[in-house]
């Protein structure tokens, strides 16, 4: 008797996301695979998380995360009614689809960018369409209005390149896009703030920005992601987003993080500079590399695949990141530790080369 299928026919079908490998700690790699923040949280969110492991517990979390919700207000100058916050920005980007892709509409984002955006498209059943990037993987924002879609998505900077696109880019496409736009910020604080969607909200009644307590404030582990837009916007999101979608715990840990938000910036900061003086040792010993504003650089040899450089680095217990998919396949993207791992790991380049 042949299974019957239970999935839906688009499930069936369905390529899922594969997120970079979390190998055991016992294994001692060196992991700069999955843009991880190179230094832990803030001391005071370890604190706050100890202090606030108590009975209370039994309790459900506040249902709209409210005082995070004010929290993100206060930091970034906005209202609280233009405040949204999920389990990390790839809830929020889950909610976006089934919140506002009507039935025979389709969405559209960049090629390469973070392929979630698809794998949430096909979970859907959303059409999509890709914008095929140049030979410089720049993002051309001009390429949103050719054939405009309900939804559009765009990273930046942009994964797995790093590239950043301007304000004034992002805007001159908001003034005439007729649909929504979503401009993913989550990996903006290591050096493209200047150029953040944030101040364009009150003006475009159709822009979301995402930005996540993942990787510039450390909190991988705690999931977190938050969302700014106009109140009809937010108001719309939590009408679909689970009752109780950020725990107890997790919210502490976001507010802590805002509290000590120069300890961000310093971090931020340093892994922004280690980045820039890695690409230059890089460029020095013959690599190409696009010009990245991410904790991370994308980069290719001319004298060795991408796929060996990434094999030769796992022997070396030094885990980077190698999508096998259409033109990224010729690169590697390497997330940007402290300076002595990346020390580290320019010698085993330097060696893998020799
Ligand atoms: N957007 C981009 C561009 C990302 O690379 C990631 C992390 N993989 C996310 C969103 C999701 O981040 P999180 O769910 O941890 O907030």
């Amino acid at each position: 008797m042949s299974m019957k299928e239970f999935a839906r026919e688009n499930v069936t079908r369905l390529e899922p996301y594969i997120p970079g490998f979390q190998p055991n700690p016992e294994d001692q790699v060196l992991k700069l695979n999955a843009n991880e923040n190179a230094y832990p949280p803030s001391p005071q969110v370890l604190e706050a998380l100890r202090s606030h492991i108590t009975g209370d517990l039994r309790l459900y979390p506040n249902a709209k995360s409210v005082g995070l919700r004010q929290k993100v207000a206060e930091v970034y100058g906005v209202n609280e009614n233009q405040v949204f916050c999920a389990n990390g920005s790839d809830e929020i980007i889950s909610i976006i689809f089934r919140t506002f892709v009507p039935a025979g509409e389709s969405v559209q984002f960049t090629y390469p960018t973070y392929t979630y955006y698809k794998t949430q498209a096909d979970i859907y059943d959303v059409p999509y369409r890709y914008l095929e990037t140049g030979d410089d993987f720049l993002v051309d924002m001009a390429a949103y209005l050719e054939q405009p879609t309900h939804l559009s998505f765009v990273s930046n900077p942009n994964s797995p390149t790093g590239t950043l696109v301007s304000r004034d880019n992002i805007e001159e496409c908001l003034q005439k896009y007729p649909g929504l736009l979503v401009v993913d910020e989550a990996y903006i604080d290591f050096g493209g703030v200047a150029e953040s969607a944030i101040p364009l909200i009150n003006k475009y009644p159709n822009l979301l920005v995402l930005r996540t307590f993942s990787k510039s404030f450390a909190l991988c582990g705690m999931r977190v992601g938050y969302a700014f837009g106009q109140p009809h916007l937010i108001e719309t999101l939590d009408k679909t987003k689970d009752s109780y979608n950020i725990a107890y715990l997790n919210q502490i840990a976001a507010i802590a993080a805002l509290d000590d938000y120069d300890y961000m910036l310093a971090h931020a900061r340093q892994i922004s500079e280690d980045r820039n003086w890695f690409g230059e040792e890089l460029a020095k010993i013959g690599f190409t590399l696009l010009p990245s504003v991410g904790n991370y650089v994308f980069v290719q040899h001319p004298k060795m695949a991408a796929e060996t450089v990434y094999q030769q680095l796992l022997e070396r217990k030094i885990l980077v990141r190698f999508f096998k998919q259409r033109r990224v396949a010729e690169y590697i993207r390497i997330s940007i530790g402290t300076h002595a791992e990346m020390e580290r790991v320019l010698g085993a380049i330097k060696e893998i080369l020799a």
